[in-house]
């Protein structure tokens, strides 16, 4: 009548398996096809509800003595797993993973993989436009091996002798007790029976992930992007930890940045500053803006154009540009522009002769 699978060549253990013994089966088979692990794989889905209904039969004394008697119609109705079965299942893990330290669903559950901190360096010109990066992150995950245990594939976790699971010793000098973290275990209160040759018993290893970034428009020195989830993954399938991105700027030859201000140096000739020019300028989206330079201008005036500045993270407007006037003096000339500007100077001398004659006078 039923099309299911057998519970036990579900779990793939034999008809006389000991709870122990279908425990460890069933820990391997839910890490490797936890939907964690298995984004979008609705076949690993599958198979992750059949070993937790699988589970919460054979787990249970008078669920698994009935479905020996009867299969699964003697379970018609009361076989499934429900969701909170199925979590707690998943703390019992958790709880014997760790130590024992943690009991219950809160602190359980709060138990993610490493936060993992990265710098970026970006060009301004990125930083301005936006830009996507793909970033590699290194750093310790759960050892793949052993899940993060650091005991060997079908070895588990015994009471550390030295504290006897307390993960704490105490000493006594004279009247006083010292207490320390046990040095056997780390705190741990057990120890891996064989460690897993992998990862020597640590139950981490050094992993690599790439990580597409994306630097919203307008992301300065100093700003850190949090990119969340995207961190090393959990131990036996708990959620990862967050990557944050702390982004620096690389100078730029042509554009300093004042915040969401941009800052370029105009130069001009002698002639353009004092007749007046317009000056074409690139900017960072490779637009042109045409600078009209007054006559008579001065070094270091200063033109303003509104909102073509850097982009507010927010996206909220733009700051501004500024151009400062640099009056560029010809170090070599041909002796055609000699001549020319002698007259010039004979030309403007007595424009300038007032100026000279106050500095004379006394
Ligand atoms: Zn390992
Ligand atoms: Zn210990």
């Amino acid at each position: 009548m039923s099309t299911k699978r057998d519970y036990y060549e579900i779990l793939g253990v034999s008809r006389t398996a000991s709870s122990d013994e279908l425990r460890k089966a069933y820990r391997q088979l839910a890490l490797k096809y936890h939907p964690d692990r298995n984004p979008g794989d609705a076949s690993a889905e599958a198979i992750f509800k059949e070993v937790n209904e699988a589970y919460s039969v054979l787990s249970d004394e008078q669920k698994r003595a009935v479905y020996d008697q009867y299969g699964h119609a003697g379970l018609d109705g009361r076989g499934g797993a429900d969701p909170g079965d199925i979590f707690s299942h998943f703390q019992d893990l958790f709880s014997e993973f760790f130590g024992g330290a943690s009991s219950g669903r809160g602190r359980a559950a709060q138990r993610r993989g490493a936060d993992v901190r990265v710098q970026e360096r970006l060009s301004l010109k990125d930083a301005v436009l936006g830009c996507k990066r793909e970033i590699t992150v290194r750093a310790p995950a759960p050892c793949e091996s052993c899940d993060g245990s650091g005991a060997a594939r079908g070895t588990g976790r015994r009471n550390c002798t030295l504290c006897g699971g307390a993960g704490q010793v105490s000493t006594a000098r004279g009247f006083v007790m010292f207490t320390q973290t046990c040095p056997r275990c780390r705190g741990q209160g057990s120890v891996v029976e064989s460690p897993c040759d992998k990862c020597k018993g640590s139950g981490e290893q050094e992993r690599t992930r790439k990580v597409t970034v994306t630097f919203p428009a307008g992301i300065d020195s100093g700003q850190r992007l949090r990119v969340a989830g995207q961190g090393m993954p959990g131990p036996a399938g708990a959620p990862p930890g967050d990557l944050y991105v702390d982004v620096e700027l690389e100078p730029d030859p042509v554009f300093e940045r004042d915040q969401n201000d941009l800052l370029i140096r105009l130069p001009i000739s002698y002639t353009q500053a004092v007749l007046g020019a317009r000056v074409p300028v690139q900017l960072l989206d490779g637009s042109v803006l045409e600078i009209d330079v007054p006559a008579g201008a001065q070094p270091n005036d200063v033109l303003t154009f509104k909102g073509k500045g850097v982009p507010r993270v927010d996206g909220r407007g733009r700051g501004a540009l500024h151009a400062v006037v640099q009056v560029q003096i010809p170090r070599k000339i041909s002796s055609k522009a000699r001549q020319l500007l002698l007259q010039l100077e004979e030309e403007l001398l007595p424009l300038n002769e007032p100026t000279s004659a106050k500095r004379v006078a006394p």
